[in-house]
C-alpha cells in the first residue's frame, strides 16, 4: 500500500467516524446560525464577513477538541503501543493530521452549500466573490486548519491532552481579546482565528483588507506549522523517552530542516509585513477630539527648514493599478531666504523610494532618515549655496500605512479603488510655502476610474491605451494634494448658497434614487444653513462617498466625506442597536450632514462632567429637520420617544440603581458598562435636554436663533458646555431632566 492509499484510507475512516461527523455537523450548524443572526454595517459585513469570523472562533474551538480526541484516542485505548510498533509513527502522525485537514475542507464545502446562496440572496447586486472567498476560505477554513496543526503539535509535544487543550483555548481566547485592545494597537498578524478584517464595503473592492488577511494567513500558517513540526520531531518512539525520541527522529533530516525553514520564514513574514510602517506613536498632547471621532490638531506648523521657501510645484504621476504602484516626477522651485548651503527635507510616504534627483541641472543624492513619522519617511537633500533652486525628484513605490495609528489599511491602490494621502501622491518639501505658491500637474490613471483631488480641481484630458490623463491645479498656497479614485456618479445641485457636487459609487445608483437622497441632502443643507449659518466652504462643496471601513466621515478642503452606510437604504443592525452614527438610512444621512455644523465647522467639546459633545446637538438638529421635513409624528416616533425609551433604560440600569456594585466589577467591565451608559448620555439624554431648553425658551425657533449665535461666534473653534449655556441663557439646573 503506498502513502497515498494509506492517506485516503485514513480519510475514509475519519469520514465514517461518528464523533467526527458530529463535529462537522456542529460546526456547520453553528455557521448557519451565525449567518442568520449576525449584524453588521453593510450587507457584505452582516451576511458574509461577520458570520465567517464568528464561525471561525466556534470552528477553531470544535476542531481543537476533535483533533485532541483523535490523537488521544489510541493512547487512551492503549492501542498506541501496537500501532507504533508496526507502523512508522512519524508518517502515522502526518497522515492523521492531513486527514483531519481534509475533514476541515469538507466542512468548509458543506458550509458553502448554505453560506453561498445565502450571501448571494442577501447581498444581491453588492455580492463580491473576492470578499466571500476571503471570509469563508481564508478566515474560516484557515482557522480550522491552524487549530488542527496547533492542537496536534501541542499534543505531540506535551503528551497530555489537558495541557494541549488549555494551550489552544488560551490562544483562541487571546485572538478574540485582541479586538478590545485597540489602545495597545496589536499587530494584525496576531489575530490568528478571526483576523482583524472589519466592515467590508458593499460598493468597492475590499482588496486592501484582503491583502492583510492573506498576509495574516501566511504568517499564522508558518507559525502553526512550526509548532506542529516541533511536535512531530518530539513525537515518542516506542519505548523511548522525550530526549531519545528527539535524537532518534532527527535522523530524518527533513524534519529539523523543515522546522528551521518554517520558523525562519514565520519570523521573516512577521518582520517583512509590507502594509504598515514603523512610525513613532503620535503625540496627542497638542490635539483635541472634536467629538466626531475626528481628531483636530492645533498648532504644529513648524517646518523642517524655514530658510527655504517653496514658490512653485508641479507633478507628473502615473498610477499602475495592475502592479498597484505609483511612479512620478515632481519639480520644485525654491528660494533660499538666508543664504549659504541648505538641506532640503522632503516628506514621502514610507512605502516609496526616491530615485534620481536633480538640483539646478546637476544630479544629487537623497539620504533617508531611519525614523518614520505619521506614515512618512524624511529624505534629506544637500543643496549648494544659491539663491534659487530648481529641484526634480523621481519617486515610486507601493503606498504604505501609518503603523502607529491602527492596524487597519486606509491607503492603497487596487483596480477598483485608489486612496492616496498627499505624501503618497507627491513628495512634500518640509519648508515654508509661499502664499501664492502654485501646484499643478498631470495624473495618468485607468480610464474607468475618476480621481477626486483634495484641495485641487481635476480636469479630464486625453485617453489613450486605456489610460486617461487628468490635469489638476490646486488652490494657491497649497502643496498638499492627495486623491481618491473610483467609479463614481456625480450629481450637482445648489444648496445653502453652495454648488454642491455629490460623488457616489456607481454601484449604489439605484439605492440613492430610491431613497430620494439628493432631495433630502439639498433640503437638509438649506435648512441647517438657514437655522445656524453658512458653512465655511468657498463657493462649492463636494460630498464624497467613501467605503464603509472608514466608519464615519470627515472634511478636508472643500470635500466632505461620508462613509457608504450614510447612503444605504436600510441599516443591517438589528432594531434598537447601535447609535445614530451607524446603521444606515435617512436618519444617519441627515445626522452626518448636521455634523458639518457641529463637529466639523465648530468643535463642541466633551468635558467628562456633562453629556455635552458634538453628538447631542447634532441629534437635536437632525430631529428639528425631520420635524420640518416629515412632520411631528415622524420626529416624535423616530427621535423623542427613542430618547425617552433609552433614558428609561438608563435609569433602570442595574448599575445606576446600585452604583456600589459597579465598583466590584473588573476595571475592563466597569469601562464597558460606563461606555454604554455614556453613549445614552451623549445620544439620548443630551438631546432631551435640548427639548427641555426649547420649552423653557418658548419654542424651537427661539432656541435655534441662540444656537445660530453660538455657531457663528465659534466658527473653527471649540465650544464648551459653558459656552452653550451662556448662549442659550439657561442655568445648568434648568436643563436637568425630571
Ligand atoms: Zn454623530
Amino acid at each position: 500500500m503506498n502513502a497515498f492509499e494509506k492517506l485516503s484510507r485514513e480519510i475514509e475512516r475519519m469520514l465514517r467516524d461518528r464523533l467526527i461527523l458530529l463535529f462537522i455537523a456542529l460546526t456547520s450548524v453553528g455557521a448557519v446560525w451565525f449567518c442568520l443572526n449576525t449584524s453588521g454595517r453593510t450587507a457584505s459585513d452582516a451576511y458574509i464577513l461577520e458570520p465567517a469570523k464568528n464561525s471561525a472562533i466556534l470552528g477553531a474551538l470544535l476542531f481543537s477538541v476533535l483533533t485532541l480526541a483523535q490523537f488521544h484516542r489510541d493512547y487512551k485505548n492503549h492501542t498506541d503501543a501496537i500501532i507504533l510498533t508496526c507502523t512508522d509513527s512519524i508518517f502515522y502522525q502526518l497522515r492523521r493530521t492531513l486527514a483531519l485537514i481534509c475533514t476541515a475542507v469538507v466542512t468548509a464545502w458543506i458550509v458553502t452549500l448554505f453560506a453561498f446562496p445565502f450571501a448571494l440572496a442577501k447581498t444581491g447586486v453588492y455580492f463580491q466573490p473576492g470578499s466571500f472567498a476571503a471570509s469563508w476560505y481564508l478566515i474560516f477554513l484557515g482557522a480550522l486548519i491552524f487549530s488542527i496543526l496547533l492542537s496536534a503539535g501541542f499534543y505531540l509535544l506535551f503528551r497530555r491532552v489537558e495541557a494541549a487543550f488549555v494551550a489552544v483555548v488560551c490562544l483562541i481566547v487571546l485572538s478574540k481579546l485582541l479586538e478590545s485592545q485597540s489602545a495597545l494597537n496589536p499587530s494584525f498578524l496576531l489575530f490568528w482565528v478571526q483576523t482583524n478584517a472589519d466592515c467590508f464595503s458593499d460598493l468597492v473592492s475590499n482588496q486592501f483588507q484582503i491583502d492583510l488577511i492573506l498576509w495574516n494567513r501566511l504568517f499564522c500558517f508558518l507559525v502553526s506549522l512550526s509548532i506542529w513540526l516541533m511536535g512531530l520531531w518530539g513525537s515518542r518512539r516506542y519505548g523511548r523517552g522525550v530526549f531519545s525520541s528527539f535524537v532518534s527522529n532527527a535522523r530524518r533530516a527533513w524534519i529539523p530542516v523543515l522546522l528551521i525553514a518554517a520558523t525562519v520564514l514565520s519570523y521573516g513574514s512577521f518582520a517583512a509585513e509590507p502594509y504598515f510602517d514603523h512610525s513613532v506613536p503620535r503625540d496627542y498632547s497638542a490635539a483635541y477630539s472634536s467629538g466626531t471621532g475626528i481628531v483636530v490638531s492645533s498648532g504644529g506648523d513648524e517646518v523642517g527648514n524655514p530658510s527655504l521657501l517653496l514658490t512653485n510645484k508641479s507633478v507628473k504621476a502615473d498610477i499602475d493599478t495592475a502592479v498597484r504602484c505609483l511612479s512620478g516626477e515632481a519639480s520644485y522651485t525654491l528660494r533660499n531666504t538666508s543664504g549659504g548651503a541648505q538641506t532640503l527635507p522632503v516628506l514621502l510616504n514610507s512605502g516609496y523610494t526616491v530615485g534620481s534627483i536633480q538640483v539646478n541641472g546637476a544630479s544629487a543624492q537623497a539620504v533617508r532618515d531611519p525614523a518614520e513619522k505619521e506614515g512618512n519617511a524624511t529624505w534629506r537633500i544637500n543643496l549648494p549655496n544659491a539663491s534659487e533652486y530648481a529641484v526634480v525628484i523621481r519617486y515610486a513605490g507601493k503606498v504604505g500605512n501609518d503603523g502607529s495609528l491602527s492596524q487597519k489599511p486606509v491607503y492603497g491602490i487596487c483596480n477598483e479603488y485608489v486612496d492616496l494621502p498627499a505624501t503618497g501622491f507627491s513628495p512634500k518639501t518640509d519648508v515654508s510655502v509661499a502664499d501664492d505658491c502654485g501646484f499643478s500637474g498631470t495624473l495618468s490613471l485607468d480610464e474607468r476610474l475618476e480621481p477626486v483631488f483634495t484641495r485641487a480641481n481635476g480636469v479630464k484630458g486625453k485617453t489613450a491605451n486605456g489610460k486617461t490623463q487628468w490635469q489638476f491645479a490646486s488652490e494657491p498656497g497649497n502643496d498638499r494634494t492627495g486623491l481618491d479614485a473610483a467609479v463614481y456618479d456625480t450629481t450637482t445641485f445648489k444648496a445653502g448658497g453652495l454648488n454642491v457636487e455629490f460623488k457616489y459609487f456607481t454601484k449604489q445608483k439605484a439605492a440613492i434614487a430610491d431613497m430620494g437622497t439628493i432631495a433630502i441632502m439639498k433640503d437638509a443643507i438649506d435648512y441647517f444653513t438657514n437655522a445656524f449659518g453658512p458653512l465655511l466652504y468657498q463657493d462649492h462643496l463636494t460630498v464624497l462617498e467613501i467605503p464603509a471601513y472608514f466608519s464615519g466621515g470627515g472634511a478636508f478642503g472643500n470635500i466632505s466625506a461620508m462613509d457608504e452606510t450614510s447612503f444605504a437604504v436600510a441599516g443591517y443592525l438589528p432594531d434598537g442597536a447601535g447609535d445614530p452614527d451607524s446603521g444606515g438610512g435617512i436618519d444617519v444621512l441627515v445626522h452626518e450632514l448636521a455634523h458639518q455644523w457641529w463637529g466639523l465647522a465648530t468643535y463642541p467639546m466633551a468635558d467628562g462632567k456633562s453629556y455635552w459633545s458634538a453628538e447631542g446637538i447634532t441629534c437635536y438638529s437632525t430631529y428639528c429637520f425631520m420635524k420640518d421635513y416629515f412632520g411631528a409624528d415622524y420626529a416624535n416616533s423616530h427621535f423623542v420617544s427613542e430618547w425617552q425609551k433609552n433614558l428609561k433604560s438608563y435609569r433602570n440600569a442595574f448599575y445606576i440603581q446600585n452604583p456600589t456594585y459597579l465598583k466590584k466589577l473588573s476595571p475592563g467591565d466597569q469601562s464597558n458598562v460606563l461606555a454604554a451608559l455614556n453613549n445614552i448620555g451623549l445620544y439620548d439624554i443630551m438631546p432631551l435636554q435640548f427639548v427641555k431648553a426649547e420649552k423653557a425658551l418658548g419654542g424651537s425657533g427661539a432656541l435655534q436663533k441662540r444656537l445660530s449665535g453660538l455657531y457663528l461666534k465659534h466658527l473653527g473653534q471649540p465650544i464648551t458646555y459653558d459656552d452653550f449655556l451662556a448662549a442659550v441663557g439657561l442655568a445648568k439646573e434648568a436643563l436637568d431632566l425630571a
